[in-house]
């Protein structure tokens, strides 16, 4: 499907008469985790690729897939291999020391230990293990391409500190029999030999494109291949980020972004290297209980609410909602939080209210509070997480503020009364990224700099406004007042939050 749509893209850029000649770098970005196991005909097959016939066919007819349905990141079947993964090295913080994350279900290093014990023969059929990313850039090279260590960085097997394969975690996930070697070779070894070299250059010319291209689609034989990338860290290129900003994407879930100097990896969060910084890593905290539970407090106060109807629209419903952050203000006698789904920022789960520090059933002055209530404990929970990682990183007192301002993409990005709150919270601007296709600008982005490079002409400073009309849009101000109340209400928030860990 990944090899059609491949033919098919092109096609229709054929048809609309796209100047391939002009393209002078490609990169991409995949979706992050997936994993392509290669047969031992694709090295040859894609070296020789005849450009009288699809991509499709020719793969297909020379078998160049060992395994031909892909794991993809919504597998979540490798619960076994993660508690493995984690007892063996030592422990899950011993695990995201190492590579950034603890064991997660969709991480390729225990996608591939299943197939490893699943399906021992089609491993060792397989003489290369690609991610979705370096898969794509394998096609339009005619060759194997390396591993990205930004996208790397989600497989639970790279040394995010090293910057190269960790040779334990290899011998644990690539172990297909239960002898300590197999044929006087060792699992990890094999395993890295599957792997190739990670490259840790995302800007490094691998190479011209491959001849196939050039001759059915007219691309010039200059045109150069870069190691692609993961969608989240291509999508965090399309930001163009400063130190100190801090991305919040309020999506189904949420998730909050930020650049550090150092990797500082918890049980909580995952920390991936920066696809082109070499001195930079990427801490991500995912929250389970984003949109979906704002969206859940928002509907049982409103269906509560005797002027209203459950039958109402969306809209309506998040005019109701707006109506009450706009008219209400932080209350430091009222706390809540909402973890209507399994929270892992803290592991807890359930609705909790306090009132005066006295946990209470729920508000029973003006229950509809949570409503303003469910928005400001999310983002205080960001807030207190984001501070310790900036300052830690930095070495500096958490009273500096080390936020310089917040953007946000997402479904929920769209509502400004959610936004006013997430600015008071912070106490920081707060700016909403218009561009779509982020993942796709940010791989773009990605060629341009390797071009300048290329050219000798390369330039830190980049700015995406100057490729794109869709730049950052102020938002939403922080109100002094409300700051103020929200830093005071911290400490207490803190103190609540260790309550409802213990429960
Ligand atoms: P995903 O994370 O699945 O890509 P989106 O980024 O599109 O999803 O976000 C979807 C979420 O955005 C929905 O769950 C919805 O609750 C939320 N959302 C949509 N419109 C609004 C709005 N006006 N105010 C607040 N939240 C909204």
């Amino acid at each position: 499907m990944w090899v059609e749509s491949i033919d098919l893209l092109l096609e229709k850029l054929q048809s609309q008469e796209f100047p391939f000649f002009k393209v002078k770098v490609i990169s991409g970005a995949g979706q992050q985790h997936g994993s392509v196991y290669w047969s031992t005909t694709s090295q040859s097959t894609l070296n020789l690729l005849n450009s009288s016939y699809s991509l499709a066919t020719q793969l297909k007819s020379n078998k160049v897939f060992a395994i031909t349905n892909s794991p993809t990141w919504q597998d979540s079947s490798t619960s076994l291999q993660c508690q493995n993964l984690e007892k063996l090295i030592g422990g899950p913080d011993v695990l995201a020391r190492i590579s950034g994350s603890k064991g997660f279900e969709r991480f390729t290093g225990n996608q591939i230990s299943k197939i490893c014990l699943q399906s021992p023969s089609q491993y060792l059929q397989t003489s290369r293990i690609s991610l979705v990313s370096s898969f794509l850039a394998s096609i339009f090279l005619g060759d194997f391409a390396p591993i990205d260590i930004a996208d790397g960085s989600g497989m639970n097997l790279l040394d995010i500190n090293t910057k190269n394969w960790d040779d334990r975690l290899l011998d644990i996930c690539g172990k297909y029999s239960t002898h300590a070697y197999e044929n006087d070779v060792k699992f990890g070894e094999e395993l890295k030999a599957k792997l190739g070299v990670p490259e840790s250059d995302g800007l490094k010319i691998l190479g011209n494109i491959s001849d196939y291209f050039v001759k059915r689609y007219g691309f010039s034989s200059d045109c150069k291949i870069i190691p692609f990338t993961g969608d989240n860290p291509a999508t965090l290129l399309s930001l163009q980020l400063s130190p100190g900003d801090v991305v919040i994407s309020l999506g189904t879930s949420d998730t909050v972004l930020c650049y550090t100097t150092n990797p500082h990896p918890t049980l909580e969060s995952h920390t991936l290297c920066h696809p082109i910084n070499k001195d930079l890593y990427i801490s991500m905290l995912c929250y389970k209980n984003g949109s979906l539970t704002r969206e859940y407090i928002r509907d049982l106060y409103y269906n509560n609410s005797k002027q209203n109807n459950e039958k109402d629209s969306d809209s309506a419903k998040w005019k109701w909602f707006n109506e009450i952050l706009a008219v209400s203000s932080p209350d430091p006698k009222k706390y809540g939080f909402y973890f209507v789904h399994q929270e892992i920022i803290p592991f807890a789960k359930g609705i909790y209210r306090f009132f005066n520090k006295h946990m209470a059933d729920d508000f029973k002055d003006m229950p509809e509070s949570n409503i303003r209530i469910v928005v400001e404990s999310q983002f205080m929970s960001m807030k207190l997480r984001v501070d310790k990682l900036l300052s830690d990183d930095r070495n500096v007192n958490k009273e500096v503020e080390l936020v310089k301002k917040v953007l946000v993409v997402g479904g929920a990005s769209k509502n400004n009364e959610i936004l006013q709150v997430l600015a008071d919270v912070f106490g920081v601007q707060v700016w909403r990224f218009n561009a779509t296709n982020s993942a796709s600008l940010g791989a773009a982005i990605k060629a341009r700099l390797a071009f300048s490079k290329f050219m000798n002409n390369y330039r830190s400073d980049f700015n995406i406004n100057d490729l794109s009309e869709n730049g950052n849009e102020l938002v939403a101000q922080p109100r002094q007042e409300n700051t103020a109340i929200y830093k005071y209400m911290m400490k207490d928030y803190l103190e609540l939050e260790q309550i409802v860990i213990g429960l």
